[in-house]
């Protein structure tokens, strides 16, 4: 069962979290204020309730997790939102990061290959006040073709390479946030396209995601 109702316990708790996830580094006040105005524990099992502005990863269900929300502000931050931009997320999980990116005045297009949990999301009350987000189920290797190109693209599991569909639906001038690595702990990157569609590639922290996998289940 989900939890509805932020009490001023949860706003207290996650005051808190937002002044940690500060103190590790993340600067850009827009995502603060994002992962403020959600209730994080609306995302997670009642069982949760407790734990729920920990700064860390809880299942959701499929053997998959709700992202830490440290690591959910640092994939952000490293995208460089602009206002009204279309941003292409792989791996909707919770649709947790998804609301991070609607917050921040994006028009988020999200992709999940587990029915499951695409499912639970279409039953989740609370994302229909988010008008800018359009759930997908498929692969997110394929991308979305129809709805590109994309200003950026973020993706949420663990990809063993740079998958060269979702390259090819960058804007020229964009750039993708994706964690590569094949082994328990992948290196964070950030591939930025030129406007002559060159590719400048950035290396950052290591973070430990669950895996990308192809196809639908
Ligand atoms: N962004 C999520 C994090 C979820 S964990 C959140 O905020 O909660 C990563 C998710 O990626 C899982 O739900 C997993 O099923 C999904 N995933 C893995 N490979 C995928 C693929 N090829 N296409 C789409 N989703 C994928």
């Amino acid at each position: 069962m989900r939890q509805t109702e932020d009490t001023y316990r949860h706003k207290g708790l996650r005051k808190k979290l937002v002044e940690g996830i500060r103190s590790k580094g993340i600067s850009n006040e827009k995502i603060l204020t994002a992962i403020n105005n959600i209730p994080r524990h609306f995302f997670l099992d009642s069982a949760f309730d407790e734990v729920a502005y920990e700064d860390r990863a809880f299942p959701i269900g499929e053997g998959q997790t709700i992202s830490q929300p440290y690591t959910v502000a640092y994939q952000t931050q490293l995208l460089e939102i602009n206002l009204f931009e279309k941003i292409l997320e792989v791996g909707t999980g919770s649709a947790y990061q998804a609301c991070v990116l609607a917050e921040m005045g994006s028009q988020v297009f999200t992709i999940e290959r587990q029915k499951k949990l695409y499912d639970s999301n279409k039953s989740f009350s609370f994302l229909k006040k988010y008008h800018s987000i359009k759930f997908f189920y498929g692969d997110g290797y394929e991308g979305l073709p129809t709805f590109a190109p994309f200003d950026k693209i973020l993706i949420t599991a663990a990809a063993p390479e740079i998958p060269q569909k979702l390259i090819d639906q960058l804007k020229p001038g964009g750039m993708m946030v994706i964690p590569v690595g094949s082994g328990d702990v992948q290196q964070m990157m950030r591939i930025s396209k030129m406007e002559n569609g060159s590719l400048k590639e950035e290396v950052f922290d290591h973070f430990s995601f669950v895996p990308m996998v192809g196809g639908k289940k």
